[in-house]
């Protein structure tokens, strides 16, 4: 089966063996998004944009699939992520980030 999130470490960088020895792909077997055009989860067209997220709306793992993409991207910037994963699109998923690291800074302190 092909997912999307099979597609990303192909589109990103090739994962680590630290990552791919992480990343539980059991989840990915649940995807909503499974068999169908990945090009939906990394378009620019925001009528094909929106029926991905609809799609991420009703899936059973989508947090699972936020976490495995938050984990795999780390501090990346906004302009190095890519797609739709998890239900959010690359820069909610930097400010959804930046809010963790300040939350833990703030944790911390
Ligand atoms: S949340 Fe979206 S991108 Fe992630 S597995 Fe589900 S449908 Fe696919």
């Amino acid at each position: 089966m092909t997912t999307l999130m099979g597609l990303a470490p192909t589109i990103n960088a090739a994962p680590s063996d630290e990552s791919a020895a992480w990343q539980n792909v059991s989840w990915m077997e649940q995807a909503a998004c499974a068999g169908r055009d990945p090009e939906l989860w990394f378009t620019f067209d925001a009528d094909e944009e929106a029926t991905a997220l609809a799609v991420c709306r009703s899936c059973p793992v989508l947090e699972s699939c936020l976490e495995d993409a938050m984990h795999e991207e780390g501090g990346r910037g906004a302009a190095s992520r890519f797609g739709i994963r998890g239900g959010l699109l690359p820069n909610e998923r930097f400010n959804r980030y930046k809010a963790r690291a300040q939350a833990e800074r703030r944790g911390a302190a």
